[in-house]
């Protein structure tokens, strides 16, 4: 198997130079071994025709057999487009076509039988598909069975690759390694004991599957491989840290914590804050690298748990940063923990890409000679001439937006690696933690500060726009701020830009007598800065933006959130959003914009929305729905695993198996190295053959060759 990953793919019968260009940028294809993993999407099922009357809105791709009755070409310009009649004996279709219209006009007899394979979609009153397959059909071959559809980008459509031409380029390189064989990437022993079908195998079925059984067979041996090393990875790494990175010891709780929590903090801890600082108490102790997860939803405080971690920091010496992913927000932490740190003779400062030099400068001199305690800053603090004279303890807010290779830049900045806190509002369902976030320990605020009150959360519709609106007018008149956010999919995506202009029009005509602030992801960030910022003083009181304003932003004085088009927005983004809003002692509002016309998924994610507000609840609904692969905060943390089979959402089953197998592997065989010295009291069962050491360690520096390595830290 490593060796195809030598072979360049444009050597391929069928590529050649350019085409290979066109797979690597749109589809990340480079080399064979690329090609075979590149799995269909799904699957259709072509071993029956379907009549025109059985159409359904919801059907995937189908086929349907029959005569072209006649062609006829509309529109002008760009709008052109060629139309054909298509009955199947019964029934009659239309078949569109907006490109090639030359070619295939004319290309169709009225006399020949076609097979059209393609998706029904019903619109003018009358069924239609738009370039489908066309095939001439033929009797003496029988319908061909399950076929693979494979994701294909627009530009590939342009240059005319469809999931047709990638078959059949995969049925090219199979043709082309029938010589020679696929040799596995799992040990042998793992195979037999588990009864995994073998990779060559598995691959030819993932591509044209011989049957529903084998297809099924196919995946699972896919899943587990993929699942398998995801855990050899972090498992492998996680003992390594464990083993190279001592920790800073904090054996003490000081003045400044009993201080702060005697005289400052204005409030109970919750049980679960108290909880989890006594989790990160423990960490401190052991001698061990502290790499925690802190989740916990919107506003349930963890923000104060990460400034008395600090503080246990300052109490045993020791200097501590916080990280942030915007200015605004580093700002935002800045204000509390600085007036918080006052109080207690703590030094604080803040480092953004627009502190001036002169401050930048005495804040770098403060950090070496130890006058300032703690920095709160954007990536900022993380550039190469920031030094401290002893950092003991990071701290990175909503991590989603920073990946490991940024977490692990932290360490250098001290002799002993300091201790790590992320926190992150994204909750993440169990399975997925264990295995996206494997090498943290996760800690979870699981309760609100008590007197909150709940969101009230509606689903509305165009027709009651004027509705909504006298309801923001309300809060409004009664000294709140409102936001009210447009989805911005894409950013060249004009048409949501828009939109977006447009609304804000609406909303200054509409409430003339207020200030409405404007920010969305195309601005300069001076721009975007100050418009945020107008919101955020209450100089403003509306913010029309995109999700820009997801993250973070702490304006207890908003009362409402108006989201346009919520039926476009993922579950997870809609619980950030609703997030930005609660967070003061008034009753607070959610409104949900839809399209009256949505699917039943997204019928079923909107009023989800409107039954709970509990995060968790609403990141399992989501994986469900959605797959755990779209989940937002995974695809962007950079620690996510790009799983392309396994779905962490349904086979928590083969994640469990995998880890077994894994830590069952590293306990008889922890160096990986062929030669090198396995422990002989572990379990016969997972002693793995000198030539399955070196498949498991090839695979493993080939899947993670790029993912950041512990050991060039220590
Ligand atoms: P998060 O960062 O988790 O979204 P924050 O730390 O910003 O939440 O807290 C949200 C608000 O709740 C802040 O104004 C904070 O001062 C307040 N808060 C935090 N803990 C408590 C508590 N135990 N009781 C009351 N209010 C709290
Ligand atoms: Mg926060």
């Amino acid at each position: 198997m490593h060796t195809l990953a030598g072979y360049d793919i444009k050597f391929l019968k069928g590529v050649g130079e350019q085409r290979a260009k066109l797979l690597a940028s749109e589809l990340d294809i480079r080399t064979f071994r690329d090609m075979l993993y590149t799995f269909p999407v799904r699957y259709v099922d072509r071993s029956r025709f379907y009549r025109i009357s059985e159409f359904t809105e919801d059907m995937p791709l189908v086929q349907v057999r029959g005569h072209f009755i006649r062609f006829s070409q509309e529109g002008e310009g760009a709008k052109k487009r060629l139309i054909g009649i298509f009955s199947d004996g019964k029934s009659m279709m239309e078949v569109v076509w907006f490109s090639r219209i030359k070619q295939i006009s004319g290309a169709y007899k009225p006399a020949v039988e076609y097979v059209l394979f393609g998706k029904p979609s019903f619109f003018r009153g009358a069924w239609s598909m738009a370039h489908p397959e066309v095939d001439i059909y033929d009797p003496t071959k029988p319908p061909h069975g399950l076929r693979g559809i494979y994701a294909l980008t627009e530009n590939l459509r342009n240059k005319q690759i469809t999931a047709r031409t990638i078959g059949k380029l995969i049925e090219n390189l199979f043709d082309n390694l029938r010589q020679k064989h696929i040799g596995d990437t799992l040990p042998q022993e793992i195979i037999d004991r588990l009864k995994l079908m073998p990779l060559h195998e598995a691959l030819l079925n993932m591509h044209f599957p011989r049957s529903h059984d084998s297809l099924k067979a196919a995946r699972e041996r896919m899943k587990f491989e993929e699942l398998f090393y995801v855990e050899m990875h972090i498992l492998r790494y996680s003992r390594e840290r464990g083993d190279k990175i001592p920790g800073i010891v904090f054996p003490r709780i000081g003045k400044n914590f009993t201080d702060f929590y005697s005289k400052v903090l204005p409030f109970q801890l919750t049980g679960a804050q108290k909880r989890v600082l006594r989790e990160i108490r423990d960490d401190m102790r052991t001698g061990r690298q502290m790499n925690r997860l802190l989740q916990g939803d919107v506003g349930c405080g963890k923000t104060l748990v990460a400034f008395m971690t600090m503080l246990m920091a300052t109490d045993n010496g020791y200097q501590a940063c916080i990280m942030a992913p915007t200015e605004i927000l580093a700002t935002q932490h800045f204000e509390n923990l600085n007036e918080w740190g006052q109080r207690i003779g703590i030094c604080v400062r803040l480092l953004t890409g627009s502190t001036r030099q002169s401050e930048r400068r005495m804040i770098h001199e403060g950090l070496l000679d130890g006058s300032i305690h703690i920095l709160v800053g954007t990536h900022a603090i993380i550039e190469d001439n920031v030094r401290y004279r002893n950092l003991g303890l990071a701290v990175i807010d909503e991590q989603h937006r920073f990946g490991v290779a940024q977490r692990a830049r932290m360490w250098k900045k001290s002799r002993m690696a300091p201790h790590v806190l992320v926190m992150t509002a994204t909750p993440i369902p169990r399975t997925l933690a264990m295995t996206v976030y494997g090498d943290l320990e996760v800690s979870v605020i699981d309760e609100l500060p008590p007197g909150r009150k709940p969101v009230e959360t509606l689903l509305r519709y165009e027709e009651q726009r004027h509705s909504v609106y006298s309801l923001v007018g309300r809060e409004l008149k009664a000294g709140r701020q409102a936001y009210i956010v447009y989805p911005l999919v894409h950013e060249n995506d004009k048409s949501s830009l828009k939109s977006l202009e447009e609304g804000y029009k609406l909303i200054c005509e509409t409430f003339p007598s207020y200030r409405v602030c404007f920010v969305h992801g195309q601005m300069k960030p001076a721009e975007k800065d100050f418009q945020m910022e107008i919101f955020v003083s209450g100089q403003a009181q509306i913010m029309v933006a995109t999700t820009v304003i997801e993250v973070g932003v702490n304006v207890p004085n908003a009362s409402v959130m108006i989201i346009e088009n919520a039926e476009r927005f993922g579950l997870s983004q809609l619980h950030q959003l609703r997030g930005r809003v609660g967070r003061g002692a008034d009753k607070s509002f959610c409104i949900l914009m839809s399209h009256p016309n949505i699917g039943k998924d997204t019928r079923k994610r909107l009023s989800i929305m409107t039954e709970t507000t509990d995060g968790f609840l609403i990141s399992e609904a989501d994986m469900k729905i959605r797959g755990p692969g779209d989940m937002e905060g995974t695809q962007q943390s950079g620690i996510a695993f790009n799983l392309r089979v396994a779905d962490l959402a349904r086979d928590g089953q083969i994640i469990s198996i995998a880890r077994e197998e894994a830590i069952g592997i590293l306990d008889s065989n922890p160096s990986l190295s062929c030669a090198g010295p396995n422990r002989h009291n572990e379990s016969q069962n997972y002693r793995l053959s000198p030539q399955s050491i070196s498949i498991v360690a090839k695979e493993l520096d080939f899947r993670f060759r790029n993912t950041y390595d512990w050991s060039r830290i220590s």
